[in-house]
């Protein structure tokens, strides 16, 4: 990775350079939580003309309205138009990017953040590393390069990012130095209780019952070849208006259905639009789900992936149920 690069192109700003955040489209604990702890670090180390933006709708998902480093955040439009340093986290393309993909070429200096493996190095700076367990683990290598001092604001950003994208330290990635950079993170003194229960395990009432609908109506099919089943479900605009619920509140569904013992691969179809739903997908091992997603249009990684779909949920899941033979991997 380029990290001397990297480290210089944060430590030889001019004094009154402007910094721009970006992150992915729909961010999750990963996105929002590496990019505001890495804002909180460069703010730390005196840069004083900084922005954080995600593309579309300004709203942040409730479960992230506590995360220290929220007065960053501006909306898509009041982004720098033409900053110094535009830094990108989470993202494995510049189609995540929304609008703000133009940054890429007007900012000075264009550096992405990434632990997807598919991620094809965008930036004029590339610190991409497929093993890392979060874009997080990525950023804080970053900040202790640059000689920041990790305390309780930075901390905690970094440490949603790592408990999102670790599955709360269950997933396969969570190695040794994961729970190393947990301690680190720890010993700042942010309270890991608090912050589960607002990222994890805390939704409206109507979030409740609406998961209680759109599982009910799960189904678990057979799948071709070598194949444990695919269980899978929907929900629609009209779920969301019925119980008076916001589109993100969906984001924690697909750990419910993912549970299935039945099953080896679970997806849930997320209508956005009339004709168009959010797809994701988990994989227990045998089938490399992000073949799947980039077949038909999307991305991630091999167990955690997602497109986005046009038509029916019917037509959706016909389209995945035609490529998970092809994307069995190899025993
Ligand atoms: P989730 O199911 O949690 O929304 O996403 C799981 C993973 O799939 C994410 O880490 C992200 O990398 C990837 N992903 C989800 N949706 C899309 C999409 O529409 N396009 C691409 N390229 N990747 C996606
Ligand atoms: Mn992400
Ligand atoms: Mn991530």
């Amino acid at each position: 990775a380029d990290w001397a690069a990297a480290v210089a192109a944060v430590r030889d700003l001019p004094a009154d350079a402007q910094v721009q955040l970006i992150c992915h489209v729909n961010p999750d604990g990963d996105a929002l939580g590496s990019m505001l702890g890495f804002g909180l670090g460069l703010r730390q180390l005196g840069v004083r003309q900084l922005r954080a933006t995600f593309p579309g709708p300004p709203e942040v998902p409730e479960p992230f309205r506590a995360l220290p480093g929220l007065d960053l955040l501006v909306p898509e439009e009041d982004a720098y138009p033409a900053p110094d340093l535009v830094v990108c986290f989470d993202a494995a393309s510049e189609s995540r990017l929304g609008g703000l993909v133009d940054r890429l070429a007007t900012a000075g200096t264009a550096l992405v953040l990434d632990h997807h493996a598919s991620n094809t190095r965008f930036g004029g700076i590339n610190l991409v590393d497929p093993r890392a367990a979060a874009t997080s683990v990525v950023a804080e290598e970053l900040l202790a390069r640059l000689g920041v001092r990790l305390d309780a604001g930075i901390a905690e950003g970094l440490y949603v990012a790592l408990t999102t994208d670790t599955g709360s330290f269950r997933f396969e990635a969570t190695t040794p130095a994961v729970h190393e950079l947990a301690a680190r993170l720890l010993a700042t003194g942010i309270r890991p209780g608090d912050i589960s229960r607002r990222v994890f395990d805390t939704r409206p009432f109507g979030a409740v019952r609406l998961f209680g609908e759109v599982m009910c109506r799960a189904r678990l099919e057979p799948t071709a070849a070598g194949g444990n089943g695919l269980v899978w479900t929907y929900a629609t605009l009209d779920d969301l208006a019925r119980h008076d619920q916001r589109p993100y509140v969906l984001e924690a569904l697909i750990d419910s259905v993912r549970c299935t013992a039945e099953a080896d691969v679970s997806c849930v179809v997320k209508q956005v639009r009339p004709d168009e739903w959010a797809v994701s997908m988990r994989s227990k091992g045998a089938v490399d789900v992000s073949r799947v997603a980039v077949a038909l249009g999307g991305g991630g990684h091999t167990f955690a992936a997602g497109f986005t779909g046009r038509g029916s949920a019917d037509d959706v899941v016909a389209s995945i149920r035609a490529e998970l033979d092809k994307a069995l991997i190899e025993a």
